[in-house]
């Protein structure tokens, strides 16, 4: 059987109709870029997120750089970033002219380990990246606490979570702002680039739009210099299809989630599950001693399942990151987590016969190995 590590063609085939006529909608109306269809989903995912404004820009990674340039961070400025996390998350950090200051995580989930946090923390931190990783709320109630009794701002990195919720309160609404990408892969896809600032703060929403709109007053008067990143009609169409389908996709990843640690007790380290925290699994992730991990991925190849390491080296550890010369002892907790980790298919149109047969496959395999290391 072959497993696709998700299968987008799947999920347009099962909105073809409502996609299809939203997609014509803004070619009838040339609303391609701001316009009529990008309101309405910023109206829509401000909603969502319980909070006041969004403002839709090109992609992720720019949602990060203009909030970060919009709170006035800049040279002299350090930014606290998970040392587990994709390079958006640290790689903006430097590009609005701050340093960047990693902070491990810890084992279990995988995001910031907030007793390692203030220790980070000097004269010259402004803000904390809480990135909410494979879905997983990222421990917000002590990081918020730090935060105010530090006077930082706190950017929630939600471009794996969207539609999550720690306590009741939904992804998004925590932080000072909270920065989504909408890349066709993530819980929330469109059919390009795509990403949005969310906020309860209206200065800093219309800051953030005025800067990402080239720093425009009006048509041709632009009161700062800004940048071109805009969200454009044909992926705000297709978010407004989708995000009525997102509460439903992303129950069904959480009963995929269950049913595969349900099946794969026992045999491997299967996602932590934590009360008052909702995770909408962006990614499942197992865990497998380091010198088996690479035999499981192909065995898994083998049977036909593609599998994904998210990430193979932790951010500190990258060249990029050469110039900060960290040791590999400095982040151990993200420098293990990343020779251990797989990340195993997970859409919300998986079915049981899909589930049973990766997590049969990775159980075979610990099984055998299981065997070996007793002869
Ligand atoms: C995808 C992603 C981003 C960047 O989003 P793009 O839309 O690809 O620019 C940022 N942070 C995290 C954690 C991501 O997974």
């Amino acid at each position: 059987m072959n497993i696709p590590f998700l299968d987008l063609n799947k999920q347009y085939l099962s909105i073809k109709s409502e996609i299809d006529a939203a997609i014509q909608a803004v070619i009838d109306k040339s609303a391609f870029v701001g316009g009529p269809f990008v309101e309405q989903f910023e109206r829509a995912f401000a909603a969502y997120c319980g909070v006041s404004h969004c403002v839709g820009v090109a992609n992720g990674t720019d949602a990060l750089l203009v909030t970060f340039k919009s709170l006035n961070i800049g040279a002299g400025d350090e930014i606290i970033v998970p040392a587990n996390s994709f390079i958006a998350s640290s790689e903006t950090v430097t590009h609005a002219g701050a340093r960047v200051v990693f902070a491990d995580i810890d084992p279990e989930t995988y995001n910031l380990d907030v007793t390692k946090l203030e220790a980070k923390i000097t004269s010259r931190t402004k803000a904390i990246v809480a990135v909410h990783l494979y879905g997983r709320p990222a421990d917000m109630d002590p990081i918020l606490e730090i935060a105010r009794r530090h006077r930082l701002y706190v950017i929630e990195d939600a471009a794996q979570a969207h539609g999550a919720t720690y306590k009741g309160r939904p992804i998004g609404s925590l932080g000072d702002a909270a920065c989504f990408s909408f890349y066709p892969g993530k819980n929330l896809g469109a059919y390009g680039d795509g990403g949005a600032i969310v906020t309860n703060d209206a200065k800093l929403a219309d800051h953030a739009r005025m800067l990402a709109n080239h720093g425009r007053i009006d048509k041709y008067n632009h009161g700062i210099e800004g940048l071109n990143s805009r969200l454009d009609g044909l992926q705000a169409a297709v978010l407004s299809v989708k995000l009525k389908h997102l509460p439903k996709w992303n129950e069904l990843r959480r009963q995929h989630a269950r049913r595969y640690s349900e099946l794969l007790r026992g045999s491997v380290t299967t996602p932590v599950e934590t009360p008052g925290y909702v995770p909408v699994y962006h990614l499942y992730i197992i865990r497998i001693e380091a010198d088996l991990r690479e035999d499981l991925r192909v065995f898994l190849q083998q049977r036909g399942i593609a599998t994904g390491i998210h990430y193979p080296i932790a951010l500190p550890n990258l060249s990029a990151y050469a110039y900060l010369k960290h040791g590999a002892t400095d982040f151990p907790e993200a420098t293990t987590a990343s020779g251990q980790i797989l990340s195993l298919p997970m859409f919300p149109e998986m079915v049981d016969e899909q589930l049973t047969y990766v997590a049969d496959a990775v159980a075979e395999f610990v099984a055998s190995k299981i065997k070996v290391k007793a002869s």
